[in-house]
């Protein structure tokens, strides 16, 4: 059996850690009484305290109850990274409510599939996106959308470089049911008594396990305090004197956990971006003397390739680190060599509200996901058995621990087939297929599970291809992964025409049409046209086998 204690364990940490027995609300509750005055964000130069932060949340907090927001309502938030994102995060939970987070970029289609899904009735959006959602008040059980202009919380002084969204001033609004950001916080509304606990649920992101649509990872109060409780104590610079650059988006679990939940937990200083860009990134490290920067492998490369990037004072950075995608190992040793710090890679999943396993900063290992954190049993198995394997040994990796959610929103099928029981613990299956080594250490080789992972931003094949699948041209399509320079993989469409259409449809035509249908991340950058696709004999498209087509010509090249 898998002794996690053969691990290298950092000798300054315990291996056991209590989680507090209260719900989220209390950890800004807290970061407000200790640092009222302390800025809990930099927006752009626009600073609000910890006072401010919770003045706001509670305000509206009171506003969504008015419009009716119950105890396990589920509230969706579509927007980018911005005080809005932190604001209405906090204000579904503290009106005893459940977080969606939805990735801006989807578009109509796929915000269809969120509302049918969560029978959301209040969503909280960006004026950016507002015409994807607008669209759909009225339709299922959305009545409400509280729309956010990201330029309310800028500082008109500031000398940095805004992105245009950021600069867009506040449009009046004229669809019924749509109420502004503003007008919701001048309300001045207190909300009713907290209802939430440890164990009710806090926030549902969106994964789609290892098949089909996307689902809710339900997440509760206790599994995000884990991993808040867990990455402070893991890092250096993450305490109160923290000053965390936030660039990784917050709708995705490692965002969330590393520069929004966990900096309130501490009451350190979150420095917000809405989107990334290198100049302003370095920009604002040194101006703000930022301590902790998570972020993505393109990120690294894009600032790595700034030519002046020398120029900027980072010394004040402490760690450097992320996860979702594994980091290469030349552009580690280039951060190391510009930062003089070891790049920190972790591993998680939307199942587990961020990361399972780190690599202990004493000790890294390169092209590895690090070993089981605080309270975690993890483990590798034969796939098809569900037998326990050894040291080196290539399985399924499956993990026990606080941090794993309860289940799939109203899917108990697709939650019983997520877990697997071992030594009397229920075990969650990645879908990953990695070993350990002889130190304890994790590595992933592959993917039992059917996904993209083009820089950290996952597609799901099953759900591009029933997008495509509304295009009047297309009979059949199947979505594999294809090699990709800077993103690592990115996506590949094989498509079978109808005999009518096949003349007068290019492969950009079809891509043209995907741009418009579903979030960029997810187009096919690569189309191509077959007259079949492979079948299996019960007739089911065999993806595996054109993958490895795919794989064996890449090789080849
Ligand atoms: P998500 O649910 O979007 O967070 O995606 C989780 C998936 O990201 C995992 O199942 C892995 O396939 C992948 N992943 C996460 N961390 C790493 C890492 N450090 N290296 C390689 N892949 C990773």
């Amino acid at each position: 059996m898998f002794d996690r204690h053969f691990a290298v364990w950092p000798e300054n940490l315990p291996h056991h850690l209590t989680i507090p027995e209260t719900s989220l609300c209390t950890n800004l509750d807290v970061s407000a009484l200790r640092y009222p005055e302390k800025p809990a964000i930099i927006y752009y130069d626009h600073t609000i305290t910890y006072r401010e932060l919770k003045r706001q949340v509670d305000a509206l907090a009171g506003y969504l109850q008015t419009l009716g927001v119950d105890k396990g309502d589920r509230v969706l938030l579509y927007m980018q990274n911005a005080p809005q994102f932190i604001i209405g995060y906090y204000a579904i939970l503290r009106a005893n409510a459940i977080v969606v987070p939805i990735n801006p970029m989807n578009r109509t289609a796929e915000l269809e599939h969120y509302l049918e899904d969560t029978q959301a009735t209040v969503t909280l959006a960006a004026q950016e996106v507002f015409a994807n959602i607008a669209p759909l008040i009225g339709t299922r059980q959305l009545r409400h959308v509280i729309v956010a202009s990201y330029s309310d919380y800028i500082d008109p002084q500031t000398d940095l470089d805004l992105p245009a969204e950021v600069r867009a001033p506040a449009q009046p609004l004229q669809t019924e049911g749509a109420i502004a950001w503003r007008d919701a916080i001048d309300a001045g509304k207190t909300p009713g008594e907290l209802l939430v606990g440890p164990d009710d649920l806090a926030v549902f992101p969106y994964s789609s396990g290892t098949t089909g649509a996307p689902k809710g990872c339900m997440h509760t109060h206790r599994s995000v305090m884990a991993t808040c409780v867990h990455g402070v104590a893991w890092r250096s610079g993450g305490g109160s004197e923290g000053i965390i650059l936030s660039t990784l988006p917050y709708f995705h679990v490692t965002g969330m956990q590393g520069a929004m939940n966990a900096p309130i937990y501490t009451g350190a200083c979150i420095v917000l971006m809405t989107r990334w860009d290198r100049r302003t990134a370095a920009t604002l490290i040194q101006r703000y003397q930022v301590t902790s920067w998570t972020n993505i492998v393109t990120m690294a490369i894009d600032l790595l390739s700034d030519p002046e990037v020398e120029s900027f004072d980072l010394s004040s950075l402490q760690n450097i680190g992320g996860g979702g995608a594994a980091m290469p190992e030349a552009v580690s040793d280039k951060l190391f060599k510009l930062t003089g710090l070891r790049y920190i890679e972790g591993y998680g999943l939307s199942e587990t509200i961020a990361a399972t396993h780190i690599n202990p900063a004493e000790k890294p290992k390169k092209q590895c996901l690090g070993i089981p954190v605080f309270d975690v049993d993890s483990r590798v198995i034969d796939q098809e058995t569900g037998k326990e394997l050894g040291v080196g040994e290539v399985g399924e990796i499956i993990s026990h621990g606080p941090q794993i959610f309860q289940g799939y929103w109203n899917r108990p099928e697709e939650t019983e087939k997520a877990f697997i029981e071992l030594d009397g613990k229920p075990f969650f299956r990645t879908g990953d297929m990695g070993y350990y080594d002889e130190e304890g250490y994790f590595f992933i080789v592959d993917r039992v599970k059917r996904m993209i992972n083009a820089s950290g931003f996952k597609v799901w094949p099953a759900e591009v291809e029933s997008l495509m699948y509304r295009h009047p041209a297309i009979q059949e399509c199947c979505i594999i992964s294809a090699p990709h320079e800077r993103r690592g993989e990115t996506v590949k469409a094989c498509v079978v025409l109808n005999a009518k259409d096949k003349d007068n449809v290019s492969e950009d035509d079809i891509i043209t049409w995907c741009k418009n249908e579903m979030a960029a991340y997810k187009v096919p950058q690569i189309v191509e046209f077959r007259d079949e696709l492979p079948r299996s004999p019960t007739g089911k498209v065999m993806w595996r086998a054109l993958q490895e087509q795919e794989w064996a010509k890449s090789e080849s090249t």
